[in-house]
């Protein structure tokens, strides 16, 4: 068996038999490991209660023969200490932890610019700077893009076009009036402002946003995750990896 180390941020955890627990962690350099933590629920350990979802550990781990053991967890930082008592940024943050577990889907794979910027909106949610929704949704949008989903936003998704009106789901993002799938969402120009300035991290326009344009932000983004995360993934990786005919 060998040895690694590495740090990361604790997704989320599960019971496994009497004693022990799986912990599911997106780490800097591995990508997303699952690792046993044994004994930790048989004692109030400080051990396992360094492997709590949102905690930022730096870990030392054996190679299993199907998971991984924990043989070491020290603090690097506590983000849930932050949120845990605040209703709005801890469903946020749990919201984080979930799309990064289902977004990056493969193991040990490795996934740095995903593990950076959730480390970054878990910090952004903590801090209190920002409203909680759109430091969600600006997480939401950027770990999209960096898993190459990033909503067309300035110019139609199909055509290109630079007038665009409409936002529709299945073709990407905005579309032209020509390009339109019935049934897309008209949504206030200044709401595309918004998810384009979350995309981008321009906090001061996305700061003086007003609340009927956040909520309607909101909506979309949730959409177009739910979107990806149950229909497209999969598929459009499928898609991707067929050579050009
Ligand atoms: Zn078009």
């Amino acid at each position: 068996m060998s040895l690694y180390r590495d740090e990361g941020i604790v997704l989320r955890t599960h019971k496994l038999g009497e004693a022990d627990r799986i912990v599911t962690v997106l780490t800097r350099r591995t990508g997303k490991i699952r690792g046993v933590a044994k004994g930790v629920r048989r004692t109030m350990s400080r051990f396992g209660a360094r492997l709590e979802p949102f905690t930022h550990v730096d870990l030392q781990l054996h190679n299993g023969r199907t998971l991984d053991v924990i043989t070491q967890a020290e603090t690097i930082h506590p983000y849930g200490e932050a949120l845990v008592h605040d209703y709005p940024r801890y469903t946020a943050g749990s919201a984080m932890l979930e799309t990064a577990d289902r977004l990056i889907m493969g193991e040990k794979e490795p996934a740095l610019r995903q593990f950076l910027l959730l480390v970054g909106g878990l910090r952004t949610l903590g801090s209190g700077g920002h409203e909680p929704r759109l430091v969600l949704d600006a997480y939401f949008l950027r770990s999209l893009a960096v898993a190459g989903y990033a909503p067309a936003l300035e110019a139609c998704a199909r055509c290109k076009a630079p007038a665009v009106r409409a936002f529709a789901i299945v073709a990407g993002g905005v579309v032209c009036g020509a390009c339109r799938p019935a049934g897309s969402a008209v949504p206030a120009g200044e709401t595309i402002a918004l998810m384009s300035a979350l995309l981008k991290g321009d906090w001061a326009t996305a700061d003086a946003s007003e609340g009927r344009h956040r909520a309607e932000c909101s909506g979309l983004v949730a959409a177009y995750l739910q979107w990806h995360l149950e229909h497209g993934i999969r598929s459009l990786r499928h898609v991707e990896r067929e050579p050009a005919s």
